[in-house]
């Protein structure tokens, strides 16, 4: 993946059968896609394959919406190691969603375990990471962004992903303000060249309820490499016109 593009990244979290991914990529491939933007889905496991093969006329990246936190094959019933997942051609992979910390009590620990295994694989982990709504009314959403950050201390890593995703702004339709997003991705950069390589490669996507309307805005602001995009990454034609007002003139 090219680390001085934007990125527009598609999450479909746990949505789609097997007719909806063939008719995306079709769509997908009609559409005018700009040359200096990386597009990529994040798709449920069971369609990973599926969706790689009928967008493969096309520039889409593929990768998953979770990893293993156990490094190696085994007893581990139901998992899909780091491994498994580059063998069947992802090449990034989300990590710590608002909704995996919510619902399968991903922490620091976890995420650090999935962190190690994804970058052993040579997946690109794109760690989320955001406030809930009464933790920004506490004016506590730097400290625990901070703290999300904190994973990736001492990973020796050059090129950094993160998404910023308010956990109040996902699939809400609330987006955040102008102000509350350059202010948090600012911070974010700071923290993050705080203790990466010098010189690091870092994208620092926005995520929560950003659709065909409101990208141009968002992402034309300052230290806004890219967003992710849940609900309009279903269709193919909003997700283009997400990814086309990313491209720069
Ligand atoms: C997401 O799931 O990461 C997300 C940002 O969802 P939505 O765009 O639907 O708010």
């Amino acid at each position: 993946m090219m680390w001085q593009q934007p990125w527009i990244i598609g999450n479909w979290k746990m949505n789609g059968r097997s007719s909806t991914v063939a008719a995306f990529a079709q769509a997908w491939a009609e559409q005018r896609l700009p040359e200096n933007v990386v597009t990529g889905i994040a798709a449920p496991l069971p369609y990973l394959c599926a969706l790689k093969q009928a967008a493969a006329s096309t520039a889409l990246h593929i990768g998953a919406q979770d990893v293993s936190r156990f490094a190696s094959d085994g007893a581990f019933t139901g998992e899909t190691s780091a491994a498994m997942l580059a063998d069947l051609g992802a090449q990034f992979v989300l990590l710590g969603h608002s909704e995996r910390r919510q619902y399968f009590g991903e922490n620091n620990e976890i995420l650090s375990n999935k962190l190690d295994n994804a970058l052993a694989a040579d997946l690109i982990p794109i760690l989320c990471v955001g406030e809930t709504l009464a933790e920004r009314q506490a004016g506590r959403e730097e400290n625990i962004v901070a703290e999300q950050l904190s994973v990736l201390r001492g990973k020796s890593m050059t090129h950094i992903a993160v998404a910023y995703e308010p956990v109040w702004a996902i699939g809400t339709g609330q987006v955040a303000t102008p102000e509350q997003i350059s202010a948090m991705h600012a911070f974010i950069y700071t923290e993050l060249l705080s203790f990466s390589h010098k010189g690091a490669n870092i994208r620092t996507l926005y995520g929560g309820s950003v659709n065909p309307q409101n990208a141009q805005t968002i992402l034309s602001l300052p230290k806004v490499d890219g967003a992710l995009v849940g609900g309009a990454s279903l269709k193919a034609d909003n997700f283009a016109t997400i990814a086309q007002a990313a491209a720069k003139p």
